[in-house]
């Protein structure tokens, strides 16, 4: 999420903060804003908008903003809708911030504060940490921030400044990035490189928990114990373009790098007692359990997301659910009505189609439910309930980070509808939630071992078709795989039932037409294999993705790629990232423009 700048220097630092904010616009945003040092107290400017907008309001009502020291931000909103009041900075006349990343014990701390007299003006977590520097502040910053530190839970990039200490930056981080930089008696603070790449190459990786402290353009770097720390000194070698995508040669491979953070920032905020908690969003338990029916209505990869959704509802909580393609289900005369759950599921929150079935469901008397990534979008707006997928700003056309955090969503209400219609126990629910927590470690893993992938694309690449088979889970995945292939390959590729190739589309398999066999499902596996060797048995390659301990015989597979081990049931949540990891590769050698595949759009916003 998205961008943090800070100056500290002899220049006038609104240009220098402005000119580095755009540079940072690549990571997607919805609002602006600066404080800076001027005229003896902070002064903030801030509105929704682009960073043009945010220029205009300067020129037009904050003209006597001048000095030398100031942070500036532009925010992804996670909590509140994007608005003039929401943007940051954050804080009072005596302490500004800003913030990047999710505050997970936000609302305990508002809580406490507002108890102690504390009027919040905006609905964001930041604003909380506001308030708490202000609430212990002493006179002594680093401890002030120590003591903050220590209270807050989650994610964050933090850029703090004191009123009775100009022209000094604090700057502290956990789990979202932040640099230092150093220039000529200056010095820097970024989310990422290319916002400093116009005024300095040099700069320290700020690490978990260190704090930053940039007064009189040089920066020292303390641990959390406040003891002065000697950190290697950085040159960024990168030109503009790289240093945007954070040294990947695409945003699709930079966004499938980034999945384990985007599941962690989307499940711990909504894990309570060690089981899933969505009532922030208005969804208890009681109310879930009474809900009849189940339906998913979404377009494309978050269509496919609904579909391991209703693999994992269904087997667990025993309660049906049907996903439809968001342009026939408008169109169909559903069968919705009181009783009913309609949850819609879009990246953007402004897929037309998705948006239009939302509003038929609720003329219906139907309870709606988004799952959507971006704050304040229409569907967002629009849905009884929403909960927000933390995955950060996705550039890449296709849907990568995206598509692993709906599902984990779904994995969470999956486990939390059994449990609140006792078809499992609260050590089962327990269990279940530990290890879909276990996930992100485990995808890190997989995706450092990219290799076997990349080898696997070397394979397909001459290919002009391409068969993806699997069963249950598998099938879902399958189709996911499939979807990505052709999006950004351009290699036609179709998606089936294992079971149903025999009847039919097996006349198609030849030896040059590989086929990728999704097999992770234990109880599913021989059958699965049957499939492949019925493959083989007429010439077809077969590259078999499964759990690495599942013995694989050169009769069944010329390929295998072995995933970890983890429950049988939440296997989906590895099991794409090679999928994804094969079609990017197969893109990249076919020389294609990964991140704007020809005829496709970011956000569908026609019917
Ligand atoms: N959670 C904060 C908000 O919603 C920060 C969002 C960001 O990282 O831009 O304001």
């Amino acid at each position: 999420m998205c961008g943090i700048v800070g100056y500290v220097g002899k220049r006038d630092c609104t240009q220098i903060l402005l000119d580095s904010l755009s540079k940072l616009e690549y990571r997607g945003y919805d609002s602006a804003g600066i404080a800076v040092f001027s005229g003896g107290g902070i002064k903030t400017c801030k509105t929704m908008g682009r960073i043009a907008d945010l220029k205009e309001k300067i020129n037009s009502e904050c003209s006597d903003l001048c000095g030398s020291c100031g942070i500036g931000h532009t925010r992804w909103a996670t909590h509140g809708e994007p608005s003039d009041v929401n943007s940051h900075p954050h804080g009072n006349a005596e302490i500004s911030i800003v913030h990047n990343g999710i505050i997970e014990n936000y609302q305990k701390i508002k809580d406490f504060l507002i108890k102690r007299g504390y009027v919040f003006e905006s609905q964001t977590d930041t604003e909380t940490v506001a308030k708490l520097l202000d609430h212990y502040y002493d006179g002594d910053p680093m401890e002030t921030i120590r003591k903050v530190l220590g209270e807050i839970e989650g994610s964050y990039a933090l850029g703090i400044i004191f009123k009775d200490f100009p022209d000094r930056i604090y700057a502290v981080r956990k789990d979202s990035p932040l640099i230092v930089g150093v220039g000529e008696d200056e010095a820097f603070i970024a989310s990422d490189v290319p916002a400093i790449l116009k005024y300095t190459r040099d700069y320290y990786l700020l690490e978990q928990d260190e704090i930053a402290v940039l007064d009189n353009g040089k920066a020292q770097i303390y641990d959390k114990h406040g003891a002065l720390l000697e950190k290697e000194l950085k040159t960024a070698d990168w030109d503009m373009e790289a240093a945007e995508k954070g040294g990947y040669e695409h945003f699709m491979l930079k966004e499938i790098n980034e999945q384990p953070d985007a599941i962690r920032q989307t499940i711990s905020p909504r894990i309570s007692d060690g089981i899933p908690c969505f009532e922030e969003c208005g969804l208890t338990a009681e109310k879930l359990a009474a809900y009849r029916n189940i339906f998913v209505v979404a377009c494309g990869t978050a269509m496919h997301a609904g579909l391991v959704g209703k693999y994992v509802i269904e087997k667990l909580a025993r309660i049906p659910v049907t996903v439809d393609v968001a342009s026939e289900f408008r169109y169909r005369d559903p069968i919705i009505g009181e009783g009913d759950l309609v949850i819609i599921v879009s990246q953007s929150g402004e897929t037309a189609d998705s948006l239009e079935a939302l509003k038929l469901s609720k003329r219906r008397g139907a309870q709606t439910l988004a799952i959507v990534n971006v704050v304040g979008s229409s569907i967002a707006r629009e849905a009884d309930m929403v909960i927000y997928t933390h995955a950060g700003p996705e550039i890449s056309v296709a849907s990568t980070k995206a598509y692993s955090v709906q599902i984990a969503v779904f994995y969470m209400l999956a486990f939390l509808l059994a449990y609140s219609r006792k078809q499992i126990s609260l050590e089962e629910c327990k269990r279940l939630t530990a290890v879909l927590e276990s996930v992100p470690e485990k995808l890190g893993e997989i995706l450092k071992s990219e290799k076997t992938c990349q080898f696997v694309a070397s394979q397909l690449v001459n290919s002009e078709n391409l068969l993806y088979i699997g069963r249950g889970l598998d099938y879902a995945l399958s189709m996911e795989g499939s979807l990505k292939l052709k999006e950004i390959s351009y290699i036609h590729s179709e998606s089936y039932a294992a079971g149903e190739l025999k009847h039919g589309t097996i006349s198609l398999v030849t030896e040059s037409m590989p086929v990728i066999a999704v097999a992770t499902q234990h109880d599913l596996f021989e059958k699965t294999v049957s499939n492949a060797k019925e493959v083989k048995a007429r010439g077809g390659k077969v590259i078999i993705v499964t759990q690495e301990d599942t013995e694989v015989g050169d009769d069944v597979a010329d390929h295998k790629i072995g995933l970890p081990s983890i429950d049988d049931l939440l296997m989906p949540m590895l099991t794409v990232a090679p999928l994804q990891l094969i079609a990017y590769y197969t893109s990249v050698l076919r020389g294609n423009d990964v991140d704007k595949p020809r005829n496709l759009a970011k956000s569908v916003t026609v019917e």
